[in-house]
């Protein structure tokens, strides 16, 4: 089996790919299924693949598709650690957890959002207080969400962002838009006024399967930002935390930060990391997202303004509706096997140094 191999065209064949090995490595599989259907009627779930001691104090947590669509490319380098025998390197009193689809219904239907339109990786907030503000979201809503997308509507839209990225940059934009809004449930990077199926699903999986575990490293997967197959290391822990210091001493200075102003990664809230962080509360958490780069920003931006208003006003199932979802496929999946085997390699020493790290700790 190739790398290649290991990545899959749809998420039902992902799903099939992900169990097949779990089963092959002799994992315990755990699986949790989604209310909702793919797009072509197939089952979806939250799939959980253990392997190693039951006891194990260390555990390392992989996780695909907290955005939907991601998941082709997480997904397949979980496929990768079973197939290519992670598990049989494990340090002792060390247990890996295989986390596969945290969003499958976005994974399935090619977006990057759950099924209520929310963005996963925002979705972590204490609902009981006032969600956070974000004005800079409130100025640019109506043009990245306009009535129609083909037409004056849009073109008046377009010509709106071209102006604010002149005037304050690309990355201001950026920043404006994917920071994370509380108070558009119709926009881009919509955290939610509720916990999701999503959030739900991984509370209760990671308090089933990680209570009591001393030392948590997590590795999740996300793509769209970045040189293209490039994987940026992105920290979560502010600069100055125990975790921060940690995660540079494991994984070294390519590890950025969006609060220290490096990463090609807004500053966001409520996300996925946050999430397992506050389920165990007793226990260490090392994590680290990586961000595998695909196409140039202003395309990634454009694929998910056309995605959010196909969904708002559009027809899947149309010839536009196919175009638009072509485009943000390729925004978010790179696909060819150079991409592929450039992520993996990636992936591999990232998990080696992950293993590393948990067996120092
Ligand atoms: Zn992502």
């Amino acid at each position: 089996m190739s790398v290649n191999d290991w990545f899959a065209a749809s998420y039902a064949e992902a799903k099939g790919k992900f169990l097949d090995a779990a089963k092959g490595a002799g994992a315990e599989l755990t699986s949790h299924p989604h209310p909702l259907k793919g797009p072509a009627g197939e089952d979806l779930a939250l799939d959980v693949a253990r392997l190693g001691p039951a006891d194990a104090g260390r555990v390392l947590v992989t996780s695909s598709a907290t955005h939907g669509i991601e998941g082709f490319c997480g997904s397949g380098c979980q496929v990768g650690f079973l197939e290519s025998g992670l598990h049989r390197e494990l340090p002792a009193g060390t247990a890996l957890l295989h986390v596969h689809a945290h969003n499958p219904h976005g994974f399935a239907h090619q977006r990057r959002v759950t099924e209520d339109n929310v963005d996963l990786n925002r979705n972590f907030i204490d609902f009981s207080a006032p969600p956070p503000a974000n004005p800079d979201y409130d100025e640019v809503h109506p043009w990245l969400v306009p009535a129609s997308w083909e037409g004056p509507d849009r073109q008046a839209a377009d010509a709106a962002i071209l102006g604010y990225i002149e005037e304050r940059g690309l990355f201001a934009f950026q920043a404006a838009v994917s920071g994370g809004q509380w108070g558009h449930p119709d926009g881009l990077f919509f955290g939610g006024q509720a916990p999701t199926w999503s959030r739900r699903t991984i509370e209760a999986t990671a308090g089933a399967k990680l209570a009591g575990t001393g030392h948590v490293a997590l590795i999740d997967f996300h793509t769209g930002l970045g040189p293209r197959g490039h994987g940026e290391l992105i920290a979560v822990g502010a600069p100055g935390s125990a975790e921060h210091k940690r995660t540079l001493e494991w994984y070294g200075d390519a590890v950025k930060s969006p609060e220290a102003g490096d990463s090609v990664s807004a500053v966001v809230k409520g996300t996925i990391e946050e999430g397992y962080g506050g389920i165990l509360t007793d226990t260490e958490a090392t994590t680290i997202a990586i961000e595998y780069g695909t196409l140039p920003a202003e395309q990634v931006l454009q694929a998910l303004r056309a995605d959010n208003w196909l969904h708002l006003h559009g027809q899947v199932d149309s010839a536009l509706g196919r175009e638009i979802k072509t485009e943000i496929r390729a925004a978010f999946y790179g696909e060819d096997k150079t991409w592929c085997e450039d992520v993996w390699e990636q992936a591999n020493a990232l998990a080696r140094q992950a293993l590393r790290g948990l067996a120092e700790s």
